[in-house]
């Protein structure tokens, strides 16, 4: 399936690394002009050596009032991608205020706030438009370690829907994407460990973690024209693990 995104304006947080950095790259491939956001100056640097025509933003996402300045003049944008999350893995009885919140204001609070700044766009031109949120499998399965993260998602989940509900009378499709572990940096934090990789690898029907391109795939179809009648939906990355 060819998806052509041409003339379309994108933003993608989290763009420095991972998931996010791949997604900015195919969606300039297929056409658009993309805007990255992250917090890493020299990640943004080498994204816009490999790519020119990117347009770098350099925040972080965890503070509302530099998000809001940062944003100010980004211009207009069709295409969203929520994609920067914190992940720091604690028991339960272990987790503190300080990485509660973290989690909470990067993976919830900001995905919130820059959708409020992009749909708040989208609506005054009444040109639609569509955003995917970067959520988890751990949305919807306990992981252990994973308290905050899995209640980060779960509300992720929850956040894309109301959103799909009420920006849908503007044309704004509203969805998540929910893989299983993808070996970026943030994959290698949780699953590098040999015995436990197995362990979730065992969980999963199709054997295997995820690749990058697998995920961006599906964001780039939740993005596209290919997917116009769909909204409010969690689509698992996951070879079946949601399944079980
Ligand atoms: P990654 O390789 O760690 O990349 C995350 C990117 O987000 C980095 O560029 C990071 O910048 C940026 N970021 C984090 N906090 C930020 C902040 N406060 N402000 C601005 N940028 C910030 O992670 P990834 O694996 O690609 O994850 C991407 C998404 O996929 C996340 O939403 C994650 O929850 C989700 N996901 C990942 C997996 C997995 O196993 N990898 C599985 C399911 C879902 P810095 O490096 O500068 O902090």
């Amino acid at each position: 399936m060819d998806i052509s995104l041409k003339g379309k304006r994108a933003l993608v947080t989290g763009a420095g690394k991972g998931i996010g950095r791949a997604t900015a790259l195919a969606l300039v491939r297929c056409g658009s002009e993309v805007t990255a956001v992250t917090r890493t100056q020299s990640d943004l640097d080498s994204l816009v050596l490999e790519c020119p025509s990117i347009i770098p933003v350099c925040v972080d996402l965890a503070d509302w009032g530099a998000t809001a300045a940062a944003l100010k003049n980004i211009g207009p944008i069709d295409l969203l991608v929520n994609n920067a999350a914190y992940a720091n893995l604690q028991p339960f009885l272990e987790v503190t205020p300080d990485q509660f919140d973290q989690s909470f204001n990067v993976n919830v609070k900001a995905v919130l706030h820059v959708s409020q700044i992009v749909a708040t766009g989208m609506k005054a031109r009444g040109s639609g438009g569509s955003i995917v949120n970067v959520s988890s499998q751990a949305s919807q399965r306990a992981l252990k370690d994973h308290t905050v993260y899995c209640a980060t998602k779960g509300a992720l989940d929850m956040l894309t829907k109301v959103m799909a509900l009420e920006l849908g009378v503007h044309q704004i499709r509203v969805n998540s994407v929910n893989p299983t572990v993808v070996m970026t940096e943030m994959g290698r934090v949780g699953w590098s460990d040999p015995d436990k990789a197995q362990t979730m690898k065992s969980r999963i029907p199709l054997g295997r973690f995820a690749e990058v391109d697998d995920v961006v795939n599906s964001i780039l179809f939740l993005l596209s024209d290919k997917s116009t009648m769909t909204s409010g939906v969690s689509l698992p990355v996951d070879g079946g693990f949601l399944a079980c």
